[in-house]
């Protein structure tokens, strides 16, 4: 899959506007809600945010040019201290009407946030609007969290609670390996004001074709009769695209081969998990006449006996029938 031409992009040298222009273009037109039950362009819709995912990302982006595996490295303690330009400030303020003392606010708020397979898979920035306690700095002595006496009655903005409740935007990244229950910490200090740390957990939410557990993904690949007898080339999709997998011949139902380093990255550490694909032979249905004569000559050619081993493994030898 070239992530470009997802986005219906010819020349690899656009501007990143021109890419969110294609791709908000192109999500509207796919979106879910406009294409109910059209599988087609669901899978359409998710390679979009997927190829927006990487492309939308410069150092992503780089990565996909050059070829390179889209691992990233992000230390993970760095990669949370938010900086001041991620916070924008106040943009409702509550004050509180509650009689809550200053020093009973100490413990940490907690959130969930949703993350799905491609997010967790290449990473993904995340937005939340919180309700977070801040220092009212007027009356409120930034070092020693103690209300200045002779200012207190008369702040009108925390009415002499010494602090006030603000809804804060918070921006954060999410590196890509995170799994359920992961926590992010954001945590309050002398640039943002608040008065508690924020913790949010993410909560994975699986995908319907991809199954993760752990480091690892897999997936269930039909096959043909035809290609389990002959083996050859079967196109694999991996959230990174199609990869091409040779399977051997005579390759039965259920036997699993393993695709190393295409499963999720490893959070604080250079590997990642693998791809597992397990195959199902699908049986052609309505075969004709003609079509049923050729495999009996092919199994009179050709017989063998696959419950050989079998055979002799019940204890009562009477004959029963669901004929
Ligand atoms: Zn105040």
């Amino acid at each position: 899959m070239d992530l470009y031409k997802v986005l219906n992009i010819n020349n690899k040298n656009v501007s990143q506007d021109e890419i969110e222009k294609a791709y908000k273009h192109l999500i509207r037109k796919y979106h879910p809600s406009l294409n109910p039950g059209d599988k087609l362009a669901e899978e359409k819709y998710k390679n979009i945010r997927l190829a927006f995912e990487v492309l939308s990302n410069p150092e992503l982006r780089k990565k996909y040019d050059n070829n390179e595996n889209l691992k990233l490295e992000i230390p993970l303690d760095e990669d949370f201290s938010t900086s001041k330009d991620d916070f924008v400030n106040i943009s409702n303020i509550n004050v509180s009407d509650t009689n809550e003392s200053i020093s009973k606010i100490n413990n940490d708020i907690n959130h969930y946030i949703d993350v799905d397979f491609y997010e967790a898979f290449f990473g993904t920035h995340k937005e939340l609007q919180i309700e977070i306690p801040k220092k009212c700095l007027y009356c409120l002595n930034p070092n020693t969290n103690e209300i200045e006496i002779d200012k207190k009655d008369n702040c009108k903005i925390c009415k002499g609670m010494g602090y006030f409740k603000s809804v804060e935007k918070i921006k954060f990244y999410i590196p890509p390996g995170v799994d359920n229950g992961y926590l992010i910490k954001i945590c309050k200090n002398n640039e943002n004001n608040w008065l508690c740390n924020v913790n949010i957990f993410i909560r994975f939410i699986p995908n319907e074709f991809f199954e993760r557990k752990g480091k690892n993904i897999y997936i269930e690949i039909p096959i043909t009769i035809i290609e389990a007898i002959l083996g050859g080339i079967i196109d694999i999709p991996t959230p990174e695209g199609i990869y091409e997998m040779r399977i051997p011949e005579g390759t039965d139902t259920g036997s699993v081969f393993k695709i190393a380093g295409k499963g999720f990255s490893q959070l604080k550490k250079n590997t990642r998990g693998d791809l597992y694909v397990k195959v199902k032979i699908i049986t052609p249905k309505n075969v004709d006449e003609q079509g049923k004569n050729l495999l009996l000559k092919f199994s009179q050619m050709f017989p063998y006996d696959p419950r050989e081993k079998i055979r002799n493994i019940s204890s009562n030898k009477v004959k029963q029938s669901s004929i």
